[in-house]
């Protein structure tokens, strides 16, 4: 039997201690540190994004048949958000924070900084492949560190705009972009990071935080996982279905915090599927693939793995598919039962199954008896019911009547718990992430 050997660095085609040396020199340097310095970079990173918007969008459309609207919205203006947010922020969240200071101590002062970590490493998905790499590296900048970008491979033509136009806005000496697969990824990991911040699929965050405990450097996890939706019977049905339809087929379903499945909960299945038939027709129209608002998948494996998943349940809608393409309809499933395959792992494609549950509390059951989400929706008049799902269920976040809204939200943590991943971002939450937050007591010798 012949066996395909692991990857090993030594096949890497980037010469990663050389990287790392570079840009830790230049933050021993302190050339990173000053606010005049991060908001430079943010700065130039703003002008990357509204100035190159056409090549970008082009790269995503090649990559993932984003629409340049969807790509403009979920990836371009979405980055320039985060971007504002932080540099209209920022002065105010590096300000030390005055602590208390018990009477036994006084006369002393005591304050909170936050300390940039050094040289950090970002590792990004072929998702979102703009987005996920640049939203963090905008924390990583804000907070004052170098920084390692590692693009993802699936999405190729992304990845070389980010490694042609990075280093033409942003300090080249203090960010670098590192192309490549596992051997690249596998290098960069043997080295010392202050920080890692990965995105992507559990098995490889093992990777990561392995080869991250080796330093005793901290990771920042952001995973994926099956995020179900409960849809309670008072729920206006037609409303519910549209906002479930718009949040699950956005890049044809390969979204992290995408619904995965639905809990339709005390006899509101029936009624559902047809409202979930009806919103995709609205939506996508009669045939989604002539429609320039729907995605493709990204690649033939992902492909093959969600065809065989199309056999579960009975279709509602849906179906289609083309391998060449790299097509697969917007497809709801019905009398899905909790053992099929497409109920067993994160589906991450545009298969939507709908699973029956007499009540709320076999509902909340279901949902804790399986890994943590990243996300939890729901749909409800109910404040008794919300209440219960708040306090009952725990998940990255939890949003009632709109999905997947919650990671627009610069103000809100954005992040997993459990199998979902760990640590958080967005906002002051990357500025926290990135940084070490510092005890600083000053007391007078007099
Ligand atoms: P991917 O295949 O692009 O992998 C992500 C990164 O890991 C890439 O840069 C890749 O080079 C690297 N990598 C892959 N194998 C590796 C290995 N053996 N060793 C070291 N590095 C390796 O993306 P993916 O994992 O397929 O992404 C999809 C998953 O990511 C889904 O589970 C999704 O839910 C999750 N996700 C989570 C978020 C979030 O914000 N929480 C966002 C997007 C995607």
């Amino acid at each position: 039997m012949t066996t395909t050997p692991a990857p090993t660095a030594a096949t890497s085609t980037v010469d990663a201690p050389a990287v790392v040396a570079r840009l830790r020199a230049v933050f021993t340097s302190g050339r990173t540190k000053p606010l005049a310095w991060r908001q430079a970079q943010l700065a130039a990173l703003r002008s990357l994004l509204t100035e190159q918007t056409e090549a970008l969008q082009q790269a995503l459309h090649a990559d993932l048949g984003k629409s340049a609207a969807e790509a403009y919205r979920t990836e371009i203006g979405f980055t320039l958000n985060e971007l504002d947010h932080t540099v209209a922020h920022l002065e105010e969240w590096l300000r030390p924070r005055p602590a208390a200071v018990p009477e036994f101590f006084r006369p002393a002062e005591a304050r909170v900084v936050r300390d940039p970590l050094g040289v950090v490493l970002v590792i990004a998905p072929w998702n979102y492949p703009l987005q996920l790499a640049l939203a963090p590296l905008v924390g990583a900048l804000a907070a004052g560190n170098a920084a390692v970008l590692k693009p993802s491979e699936l999405a190729p033509a992304t990845s070389a705009a980010i490694a042609r136009l990075l280093p033409r806005y942003l300090d080249p000496e203090a960010v670098a972009v590192v192309e490549g697969a596992v051997p690249e990824t596998t290098a960069l990991l043997e080295q010392r990071f202050d920080h890692i911040f990965y995105t992507g699929n559990g098995a490889v965050g093992r990777i990561v935080m392995a080869a991250a405990a080796r330093h005793l450097t901290p990771v920042t996890l952001e995973l994926g996982g099956k995020s179900p939706v409960v849809v309670e019977p008072d729920a206006d049905l037609a409303v519910t279905a549209q906002r479930i339809v718009r949040g699950k087929f956005l890049n044809a379903g390969q979204t992290c915090v995408a619904p995965d499945y639905v809990l339709a909960v005390g006899g509101s299945a029936t009624a559902l599927e047809q409202h979930l038939a009806d919103a995709v027709r609205d939506l996508y129209g009669e045939d989604p693939a002539a429609s320039a608002e729907y995605g493709r998948i990204v690649n033939e494996r992902h492909f093959d793995r969600l065809a065989a998943l199309l056999g579960d349940g009975r279709t509602v809608i849906g179906g289609a598919h083309d391998r060449a393409g790299r097509y697969i309809a917007p497809t709801v499933l019905a009398d899905v039962s909790p053992e099929a395959p497409v109920m067993r792992e994160e589906i991450f494609g545009p298969i939507l199954p709908v699973v029956a549950v007499p009540d709320l509390d076999a509902a909340i059951a279901f949902i804790n008896e399986r890994d943590k989400p990243l996300a939890l929706y729901a749909f409800t008049e109910s404040e008794r019911t919300k209440q219960r799902l708040t306090e009952e269920t725990s998940s990255g976040a939890l949003t009632f009547g709109l999905p997947v809204s919650h990671l627009a939200m610069p103000e809100l943590p954005f992040g997993g718990v459990g199998e979902s991943g760990m640590g958080r971002y967005h906002g002051e939450y990357s500025i926290d992430t990135f940084s070490h937050t510092k005890a600083v007591v000053d007391k007078p010798l007099g």
